[in-house]
């Protein structure tokens, strides 16, 4: 077996991995990235539509500036963030980031006179090249800055568990290569976990193939604490058929260089979302969306998973190609726009929660083991913002380094896991295959831990998980023997995953008794900011886990009120 040391561990090639690695090489500190699948071509980050523009970026006012914060805050975060990060970062991002990537020839989008296009209006953003492909040119230089930078790369490659020092600090990974079956292990004084929170655990989701709750589901088992795991989001607008273009939206939000946006139109035909009208201020406003949306399936006029309709019929074809990919479902069905909307569904978008982290350092409750980006679970995503937990974790890691001993070798914690992962290709079941499991784990998620959930749904979600471990995957039935490119083989690893990542968000959302922004409980209708306004910490015990809460300090924005129904909150 392959035993590779370095002196950082970055598992995952996104926004937040890549950035990490850069920023270490920057200080001199070795990095190798371990990813599931390509770096920079693996994960959400290619699916960013547009870049969000802050501060007094691109002729932003003090009013812009102001709004893009209170958004953050308030519609992306639902005021579950550290309000002096968000300034932070901000910071960052207008004085940093989008110098640097311009430096770096990332092309915004420019009008004939030269100007960059933005979207009018509250809150602004520009696109990488087109607006809804922003993140492929982003991902394309990214990848290339990692390859001239000379920082080796395990692709195709997926780590099944953090490797420990016996003080039980982590202090490596061990991995498989999904295209030669070969494992190795991979030690450093310190591993950065950026495995990304878009993962594939519900029925519908814009999740990719490697997204199956292991960032979660690794820290968990070597202790580190999580945090809001039930804060999940969800897209109310991606194409509802074919399944397989889940993750393709017909956006009500703001498009590039025009003062329109798809609207939302139930099985009636009646118009109950548009942009302008209903909501002005929130530039990705899907919890917006979502309540709207929720009012209508209670009304029997759409269903989560279709019935309602997106598109752009109202405005002048043009005005969305000119800037954005948004058109392109209707072509590629054969159709125009303006014939009419397309019929969408509810997609699980991000999970605003993850893994406990010191957000001024990355540092996890585990010592060694640092965590970047979406799997985080201090801020909602967006591509700027991952990008500044890689810059952070950098940082952090630097002014440990110092302390941080040298990856040592647990030949006996190798083994136990070698075995494992080897049990799973030898799996002699004749049950269901591991592909079939996953759909039954993301079924359960998606009817009882979904948009609308209570303290009996969850409850029987988690003995439908019992009934699944103890009778279904042991069972798992493999057909496929070859270690070369066994998909089966990674699908059985995943399906592990994937139950403890969804076990864990079921207890989490059982434990925050209110309803908050997309989190909807109909047992608990009301935002509950007396008692709620806080992280939903949960913590390895013994003999399973216990519930912290840690409130937010509310220095900028404060929601002006101790308890409301949720449906009637803006945001
Ligand atoms: C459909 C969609 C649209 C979006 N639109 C926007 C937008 O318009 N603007 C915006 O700013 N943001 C947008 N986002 C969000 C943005 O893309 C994310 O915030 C960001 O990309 C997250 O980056 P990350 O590096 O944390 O994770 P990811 O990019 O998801 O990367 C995770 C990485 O971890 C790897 N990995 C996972 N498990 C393992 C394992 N076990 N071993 C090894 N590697 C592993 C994966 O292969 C991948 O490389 C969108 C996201 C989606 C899904």
């Amino acid at each position: 077996m392959q035993v590779i040391t370095t002196d950082v561990v970055v598992v995952g090639g996104g926004a937040a991995g890549c950035y990490a690695a850069l920023q270490l090489a920057k200080k001199k500190i070795e990095a190798v990235i371990v990813c599931k699948g390509l770096v920079g071509k693996s994960g959400a980050s290619l699916f960013a539509g547009n870049l969000v523009i802050g501060g007094g970026l691109l002729g932003n006012t003090p009013e812009q500036g102001s709004n893009t914060a209170e958004f953050l805050i308030k519609y992306h975060n639902q005021f579950l963030i550290d309000q002096n990060w968000a300034k932070r970062c901000g910071q960052w991002i207008e004085n940093v980031y989008y110098p640097e990537l311009e430096e770096a020839g990332l092309y915004f989008r420019r009008d004939d006179d030269g100007n960059v296009v933005t979207n009018p209006g509250k809150i602004r953003s520009v696109a990488a090249n087109t607006q809804g492909n922003s993140g492929v040119p982003f991902m394309d230089l990214r990848r290339k800055q990692v390859m001239k930078a000379g920082i080796r790369r395990l692709e195709e490659t997926v780590v099944t568990s953090l490797l420990r020092r016996p003080d039980g600090s982590v202090c490596g990974v061990f991995t498989v290569n999904c295209m030669t079956g070969e494992y190795s292990v991979v030690l450093g004084r310190a591993v950065v976990l950026a495995t990304g929170y878009s993962d594939r655990l519900h029925a519908r989701s814009t999740g990719t193939r490697e997204m199956s709750g292991d960032g979660i589901a690794m820290a968990w088992r070597v202790g580190a604490s999580l945090v809001n795991l039930e804060m999940q989001w969800w897209h109310t607008n991606d194409v509802a058929h074919p399944p397989t273009w889940q993750r393709i939206q017909i956006y009500p939000n703001p498009v590039l260089g025009s003062e329109h946006s798809a609207r939302m139109v139930n099985s009636a035909g009646e118009e109950f979302f548009n942009q302008q009208v209903d909501d002005p201020m929130a530039f990705g406003p899907y919890t917006v969306q979502l309540k709207a949306l929720v009012k209508q399936v209670h009304a029997g006029k759409a269903r989560y998973d279709g019935g309602y309709y997106a598109g752009f019929d109202h405005l002048d074809p043009k005005e969305i190609d000119a800037y954005t990919t948004y058109g392109k479902p209707f072509y590629q069905l054969g159709r125009d726009p303006r014939d009419g909307p397309l019929e969408t569904a509810v997609t699980a978008h991000y999970r605003q929660g993850g893994i406990l982290v010191d957000n001024s350092n990355m540092r996890s409750s585990v010592p060694g083991l640092y965590v970047a980006g979406g799997v985080s679970g201090h801020s909602n995503g967006l591509i700027a913002l991952v990008t500044f937990d890689g810059k952070t974790v950098a940082d952090g890691i630097a002014a440990d380094i110092g302390q941080l001993e040298r990856g040592t070798l647990s030949e006996a914690e190798v083994e136990l896991e070698r075995r494992r992962i080897e049990a799973m290709l030898a799996t002699p079941g004749d049950g269901f295959t591991p592909v079939v499991v996953k759909e039954q784990i993301r079924r359960i998620m998606w009817e009882k831990a979904g948009i609308e959930k209570s303290h009996a749904s969850l409850t029987s979600a988690l003995d439908d998980f019992e009934r699944l471990r103890t009778s279904v995957l042991p069972n798992m039935k493999i057909r496929n023997r070859t270690r070369v490119a066994n998909y089966e083989w990674l699908d059985v690893i995943d399906v592990h995953n994937m139950i403890d990542a969804a076990e864990l968000i079921v207890h989490s959302s059982i434990e925050r008794r209110e309803s908050r922004g997309p989190f909807m409980r109909t047992d608990f209708p009301d935002t509950d900011n007396e008692n709620w306004l806080a992280a939903n910490i949960m913590v390895k015990t013994d003999n399973g886990f216990r519930f912290e809460q840690s409130p937010y300090e509310l220095p900028f924005f404060q929601p002006g009120f101790a308890r409301r129904n949720n449906m009637s909150v803006p945001w």
